[in-house]
C-alpha cells in the first residue's frame, strides 16, 4: 500500500489550520499537501490566495531532513479565465511534485456560496462544466483534475441530471485524456457531499473513453479527514475493474497497485 492521499491542505491554505506534523503522525509513508492558489478568491472575500512558496518549501525541507524525505510538494490551482496569465507566471520556475487543477469559482462567485441556491441548476451545470473544460485546455503542466463535481456540490444533482450533460462531460474528459492528467476521486465529494453515484457514472465514462489514470484524494483540511473513506472509494474502483492509482513525483506519473 504505497499510494497516499493526493489531495490535502495545511495552514499554508487559508481555509485550513492543520500542521504537517499532525499529518506525519498519521503515517510512516509518504504524504503530499496540495495548497490553494486562487486569484481573486471569491470564497475568501475576493483577495488573492497565493501560496507562500518560499515558506512552504523551507518548512518541507526542514521536516524532510528529519523525516526521511517523506513530504512531497503540491499545489491546487484554481482556474478562472481572468487569472490564467497570473497562474501561469506563478508556476514558472517553481518545483512541485503534483499540480491539481480545479475550478472553484467563475470570477464572480464560488460554487459553494449560497447564491448558487437561487440559480437555475441546469444553467450552473452548463457554465461549470464548460469552465472545467476550458481550464484543462488552457492550463499546461497540471497533473490531476480535482473534484469534477465541485460546482454542483450545492445542487441536488442525480445521475440522470448528469447524463443530460454527457456530451459536455465527454468534452471535459477528452481534454483530460489529451493532457494525460489523472481524474481525481475526491472522497469528501463522494461521501460527505454524497456524490459517490455521480463519480461512479463519471468514472464509467472515463473508462469507456480509454482513461486509466486515477488519483485518490480526501481534500482533508484537518487530520480528521485524512484518507477519508478511502476503503469505500477503492472498493468502487476495484468493482469497476481498476487495479492501480496514479501518483506523481516531480510531476512524473507512476502507478501503485490497489
Ligand atoms: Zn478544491
Ligand atoms: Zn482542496
Amino acid at each position: 500500500m504505497s499510494y497516499y492521499d493526493q489531495h490535502m491542505h495545511t495552514h499554508f491554505s487559508p481555509d485550513s489550520a492543520e500542521s504537517f506534523e499532525n499529518y506525519l503522525e498519521q503515517t510512516d509513508g509518504l504524504l503530499v499537501t496540495t495548497e490553494h492558489l486562487d486569484y481573486h478568491d471569491a470564497y475568501n472575500g475576493g483577495v488573492d490566495t497565493v501560496l507562500d512558496y518560499a515558506a512552504y518549501t523551507e518548512k518541507i525541507d526542514a521536516l524532510n531532513a528529519i523525516h526521511e524525505g517523506r513530504i512531497r510538494r503540491g499545489i491546487e490551482v484554481g482556474y478562472t479565465p481572468e487569472s490564467h496569465a497570473r497562474l501561469t507566471s506563478y508556476l514558472e520556475g517553481k518545483a512541485f511534485d503534483v499540480i491539481l487543477l480545479s475550478v472553484h469559482q467563475n470570477g464572480r462567485y464560488d460554487y459553494l456560496q449560497p447564491i448558487i441556491d437561487e440559480m437555475d441548476p441546469k444553467a450552473v451545470m452548463k457554465e461549470y462544466f464548460e469552465l472545467c473544460t476550458e481550464a484543462v485546455r488552457q492550463v499546461d503542466g497540471a497533473n490531476v483534475f480535482a473534484h469534477f463535481d465541485y460546482g454542483i456540490r450545492r445542487l441536488s444533482v442525480t445521475v440522470d441530471d448528469l447524463r443530460e450533460f454527457e456530451p459536455a462531460l465527454k468534452r471535459l474528459l477528452k481534454e483530460i485524456l489529451t493532457k494525460e492528467m489523472a481524474l481525481e476521486l475526491n472522497t469528501r465529494s463522494m461521501y460527505e457531499y454524497k456524490n459517490a453515484d455521480l463519480y461512479r457514472y463519471m468514472i464509467g465514462l472515463y473508462l469507456e473513453m480509454g482513461g486509466t489514470r486515477f488519483s485518490l484524494g480526501s481534500d482533508a483540511h484537518s487530520v480528521q479527514k485524512y484518507r477519508y473513506h478511502f476503503d469505500d472509494a477503492l472498493a468502487l474502483l476495484r468493482e469497476l475493474g481498476v487495479s492501480e492509482l496514479t501518483l506523481f513525483n516531480n510531476r512524473i506519473a507512476y502507478t501503485e497497485p490497489i
